[in-house]
């Protein structure tokens, strides 16, 4: 059966056609400049990427333009409609609602909006994706898949603030953590090459993108992670600050006059590595080249990076009392060797023996990264969301 796996944000759409017996991506590309203009890049599997510029003033317009290329004479993958047996959707906020991938139906539509003011960003896009696709595919099962379903194991110690309880009876006011399908995947993956059995494992993911975050993964289940109430919390990001004192709030607010909307702003969007690296850039490949270049703000910003992801990975060794791998996934986990080799020269009190020759240049490749005799065994596995969706909504409407 094939797999429309779509990614929708407020003004772009990621989709992949995954058949999701063969596990094959036919189709993938993204329309971008939603409600603004519009622009679909295409690409089929083998064929040349195509862009074009398209009208595309909703979610609808964006996906009807998805439809009819993959159903193009010539570059299409498929011959109509029928051919796509689901849609699979991510999205990014279930609260606590929602512990698993489910069927979209209108009670899950409704369940979704209530978790909109958790996600105001991503959940209302989200759910424009799902009515756009039902108005264009009716009777096309349609599947919803939450970045934060893999982490409702966390157990309340992990999961409470040390705020006042009524917030969390009131509002749900918790940690809920972000990532999960790629935590899940990469950590089910892990134990695959071990040839250890899921459940008995203690592993660590460190997903590294423009949005980190790290998992503790127990017997197959999150039981930490460093996210939060939104994707604000935890590690050092591109532009998200992670953990601060939030005593900074006020003590900003009275020294430059800020208001509430204008500091998280700068906590989301003018802080992590961009700020710290004095507004050069957000992107680790920026970085690497400035601090090759001896830029000394370059280097405290991936060194922060790093020595906060090393210290992620210490809390959870002392969470999980002991681990038996840890993964790197995501952009910079997947391609930035000095990231990766930062964070390792943290862990030989864990008995890791990393191979510094093979990390070197390694870029988007499943590896493992540590040496015979390591107590802890570490991998750069790339991870995959699209085909993580793919698998859960087959799974749910097969
Ligand atoms: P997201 O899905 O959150 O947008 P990704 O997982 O795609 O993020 O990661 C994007 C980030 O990965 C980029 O901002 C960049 O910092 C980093 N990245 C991508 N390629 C490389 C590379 N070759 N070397 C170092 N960092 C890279």
């Amino acid at each position: 059966m094939n797999v429309l796996v779509i990614n929708c944000g407020s003004s772009s759409l990621k989709f992949q056609l995954i058949d999701a017996v063969s596990e094959e991506v036919l189709a993938k590309g993204i329309c971008e400049r939603i409600g603004i203009d519009g622009r679909l890049t295409y690409q089929p599997e083998g064929g040349e990427k195509e862009k074009s510029d398209k009208p595309m003033p909703t979610h609808t317009e964006a996906i009807q333009f998805v439809i009819e290329a993959l159903m193009n004479p010539e570059t299409g993958v498929v011959k109509d409609l029928h051919e796509i047996g689901a849609v699979g959707h991510r999205v990014v906020h279930g609260g606590e609602k929602f512990a698993s991938s489910v069927v979209i139906t209108e009670e899950v539509k409704q369940a979704v909006t209530e978790c909109n003011e958790l996600a105001p960003l991503h959940n209302p896009a989200n759910l424009i994706g799902i009515e756009a696709c039902e108005n264009l595919m009716p009777g096309t099962p349609m599947v919803a898949v939450f970045d934060t379903a893999f982490h409702q194991t966390m157990p309340e110690k992990a999961y409470m603030y040390g705020l006042p309880y009524e917030y969390y009876e009131k509002y749900k006011v918790r940690r809920y953590g972000f990532h999960g399908t790629s935590h899940s995947y990469v950590s089910k993956k892990a134990a695959e090459i071990m040839g250890k059995p899921y459940d008995q494992l203690k592993t660590i993911v460190c997903h590294l993108g423009n949005g980190s975050s790290v998992t503790a993964v127990l017997n197959g289940e999150s039981v930490d992670t460093s996210m939060g109430l939104t994707p604000l919390e935890g590690l050092v990001m591109g532009t998200r600050s992670g953990d601060v004192d939030p005593a900074i709030l006020d003590f900003l607010a009275q020294k430059e006059g800020f208001d509430i909307p204008e500091i998280m702003d700068i906590l989301n969007k003018k802080s992590g590595v961009f700020g710290l690296s004095g507004e050069l850039s957000s992107d680790f490949r920026d970085l690497t080249d400035a601090m090759n270049a001896g830029d000394k703000k370059a280097k405290i910003a991936m060194d922060v990076f790093s020595y906060r992801v090393a210290k992620y990975i210490g809390s959870y060794v002392a969470a999980m009392n002991g681990v038996d791998d840890i993964v790197f996934t995501a952009g910079i986990g997947e391609n930035d060797d000095y990231v990766r080799a930062q964070v390792c020269s943290y862990l030989d009190y864990l008995g890791v023996i990393f191979d510094k020759e093979l990390n070197k240049g390694l870029r988007g490749r499943q590896v493992e990264l540590s040496l015979p005799g390591s107590k802890v065994r570490v991998f750069v596995i790339p991870t995959n969301e699209e085909l993580a969706i793919a698998r859960e909504t087959l799974a749910l409407v097969k």
